[in-house]
């Protein structure tokens, strides 16, 4: 039993595995504490961006059993400790292909290991929404960026703009008033999607105003120069053009389940979701089983991820315990 938190140390695979967990966030490492105390000895595989998007995550204040908040990060890291106190082990290293149809799941991981497995749990998460342009694209990491948290403190006294109207975007608009001068919320409607809290503070706070019925045509600036220099903006109900000068555009628009690896295996909805089967995480694979945002289209939540991630284990070993009776 790897009993550690140093994920640095070498984990030795059992052949086939009981249960894989692909993904660390709290999806991934609830599921990893019920597998874990059911006795499964499940093994994590927490990708590239371990911890998943709690770790871009300020402040959260909606996760129940911390009645002062707690920023994402630490969450992650009580997470990841609770499970590491039962049989969990977590490796380090990223899922590159996933054959998931036959028995055992094989699993391919970038350092070259395979990894069988009787039951698989996919808790991939969601990756960020660009909006597509291509001057968006050549200044990303020049002024354009996707994580107000990770990038927020370069922009300091500076104008900054917030694409999106949802609580991402207010959410990243609040953060960002403890470092820009001044931050306006650019949104393609005239009424905002994000919950009624988070509108009155983002409306109520000085820094922050708002571009209605806007849209991006062109992110302006040279990255070999200052980087971004303004937004070329459109009304949406005049045609308008008109450049608003800012040095930073924070896009956040959304998320894009993380379903690449599987999505000639799985199931998915419409937009790219995982589908499982009625109330339960049974995905139409036997043996495999998914939670957290990879799945959910609608609620989108820690604590709905964590839910699910805990239904999931559950799922899974009373699949497990099937299949050996
Ligand atoms: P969201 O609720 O889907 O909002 C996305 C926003 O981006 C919408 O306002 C949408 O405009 C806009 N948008 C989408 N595609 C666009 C495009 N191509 N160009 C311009 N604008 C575009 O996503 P989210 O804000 O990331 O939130 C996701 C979920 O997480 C929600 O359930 C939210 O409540 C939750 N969340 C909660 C918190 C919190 O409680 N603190 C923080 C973050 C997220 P339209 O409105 O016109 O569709």
């Amino acid at each position: 039993m790897t009993d550690s938190t140093d994920t640095s140390l070498p984990v030795s695979f059992a052949d086939p595995e009981n249960l894989v967990i692909v993904g660390s966030g709290p999806a991934g490492l609830t599921a990893a504490l019920y597998a874990g105390r059911a006795g499964l000895q499940p093994l994590v595989i927490e990708g590239m961006m371990a911890g998943g998007q709690l770790m871009d995550t300020t402040e959260v204040e909606n996760f129940p059993g911390y009645p002062k908040g707690i920023r994402g990060p630490e969450l992650i890291e009580d997470l990841r400790s609770q499970a590491l106190r039962f049989s969990t082990r977590i490796v380090s290293d990223e899922v590159t292909a996933m054959d998931l149809t036959g028995h055992p799941k094989r699993l391919t991981l970038a350092s070259g290991d395979v990894i069988r497995a009787r039951a698989v749990i996919l808790a991939t998460g969601a990756t960020a929404r660009y909006l597509g342009l291509p001057s968006e694209q050549k200044l990303r990491g020049y002024g354009v960026s996707a994580c107000a948290v990770c990038d927020g403190f370069f922009y300091r006294d500076q104008d900054v703009a917030v694409i999106g109207g949802g609580d991402s975007a207010l959410e990243d608009a609040l953060f960002l008033t403890h470092h820009a001068r001044s931050i306006t919320v650019v949104h393609r409607r005239d009424s905002l999607r994000a919950s009624k809290i988070m509108q009155e503070r983002a409306l109520s706070n000085p820094k922050i105003s708002f571009a209605w019925n806007s849209q991006v045509l062109e992110v302006l600036g040279d990255p070999a120069d200052a980087g971004v220099t303004g937004l070329r903006l459109r009304d949406a109900n005049t045609g308008a053009e008109r450049v608003l000068p800012v040095t930073g555009m924070f896009v956040a628009i959304g998320h894009d389940p993380n379903t690449t690896l599987i999505r000639d295996q799985v199931d998915l909805d419409g937009a790219g979701f995982i589908v499982t089967r009625g109330q339960t995480t049974q995905t139409n694979l036997e043996g495999v089983f998914a939670a957290g945002d990879v799945m959910d289209p609608r609620y989108k939540q820690a604590i709905t991820a964590a839910g699910t991630g805990c239904k999931a284990a559950l799922d899974a070993e009373r699949w497990l315990m099937e299949q050996s009776s």
